[in-house]
């Protein structure tokens, strides 16, 4: 299999990602918090769709990261009535990204879909991915051409967000996308193999590199409950999206230092024609104003220092990125984080 095998470089050497041998074809990886309202429709419509795609081939791959609604109940109902579907209840709520990495972990498919348990994101796109796979694609993205029951300014908020990130990162995050994807088992194996605590995996797939292509939809509403992400949890994903690719924001404090250093001199000059030619021109509210926007531009340039050193921080503990209370379901035989 070495054609299959990529090799990664680490601190002591090149090192290849093991290829784990897949299980079925088609894993389905869905991270679920208080989604007891919607996992009944998840079931029946992505084992319509997986069934109409790889026929009985499939595991549904239901991660409960910490629900504090019965979540958990309707997924060990679901497991009495399906045996394809797995449950992996965490042992606290972790978020999006880690819960979505826990399934990633326990999921044996040749193939991966990712998916939202909220069907924001139509499971009835797989034969459209597979078909895409079938031609050499690692990864098929699904991207957004419309985004239905989001509010202007969030839209909004994302589309800017998204631009920016390109611009400051040298990989390339395609625009528009979440985590809804079809990727290989080669991809995903790369992608377990990558030890950060702070996933923004969209971004991490997208540094792997390899063959990926989109997939253009439309984004429906949510089918019942309302979106997790407060705007405080989206600030945080944003961080880790540019943080986590990026050191770009750290020269800004020499930017800002040479930008000062330039108006500086500049008043220096000013300053010193005033005293000799005219009236001495500074007053106390020019120089409060100088003040004010140095000290302001230092505070800022400290708070992104700290974004990466606080990150920094957290990664050096290496503390395990996800615990799971137990498993329901499949083999019962938990990942080790
Ligand atoms: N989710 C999760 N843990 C959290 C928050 C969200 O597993 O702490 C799951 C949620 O159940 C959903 C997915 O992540 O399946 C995306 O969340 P949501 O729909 O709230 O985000 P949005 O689509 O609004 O960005
Ligand atoms: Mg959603």
């Amino acid at each position: 299999m070495a054609s299959r095998m990529l090799t990664t470089a680490t601190g002591s050497g090149i090192a290849a990602v093991t290829a784990t041998k897949p299980g079925c074809r088609l894993s389905v990886v869905v991270p679920c918090y208080n989604e007891s309202k919607v996992l009944l429709e998840l079931h029946r419509r992505l084992t319509a769709a997986c069934t109409a795609a790889v026929g009985a081939d499939y595991e549904i791959v239901l991660v409960n990261d910490g629900s504090r609604d019965d979540t958990l109940a309707v997924m060990t109902g679901l497991v009495a009535e399906d045996r394809r579907i797995v449950a992996v209840n965490l042992a606290r709520n972790y978020g999006h990204q880690i819960a979505l990495s826990a399934g990633l972990r326990y999921c044996r498919g040749a193939l991966i879909l990712i998916i939202d348990a909220d069907l924001q994101d139509p499971p009835e796109l797989l034969p459209q991915m597979l078909a895409l796979i079938d031609q050499g694609a690692e990864v098929v993205y699904g991207q957004r051409r419309t985004r239905k029951g989001e509010p202007w300014f969030r839209r909004t908020a994302m589309k800017v967000y998204y631009r920016l990130l390109k611009r400051m990162v040298e990989i390339d995050i395609p625009l528009d996308t979440g985590d809804f994807r079809l990727i290989t088992r080669r991809v995903l194996d790369i992608l377990n193999a990558m030890p950060e605590q702070h996933r923004f995996i969209r971004g991490m797939i997208s540094w792997i590199g390899l063959k990926q292509v989109p997939v253009l939809y439309d984004r429906d509403a949510r089918f019942a409950g309302d979106s997790h992400y407060t705007y405080r949890k989206l600030l945080g994903l944003a961080f880790d999206g540019i943080t986590g690719f990026s050191v770009v924001p750290l020269r800004l404090a020499s930017y800002f230092g040479i930008f000062s250093g330039i108006v500086g001199l500049a008043m220096l000059i000013y300053s010193i024609g005033g005293y000799f030619f005219a009236n001495a021109p500074v007053g106390w509210a020019s120089q409060t104003t100088i003040i004010l926007v140095l000290g302001s531009g230092q505070l800022i340039v400290l708070g992104i220092v700290g974004e990466y050193l606080g990150r920094l921080y957290i990664e050096s503990k290496r503390r395990p990125i996800f615990l799971i209370e137990s498993v329901i379901g499949g083999e019962d035989k938990a990942p080790s984080p």
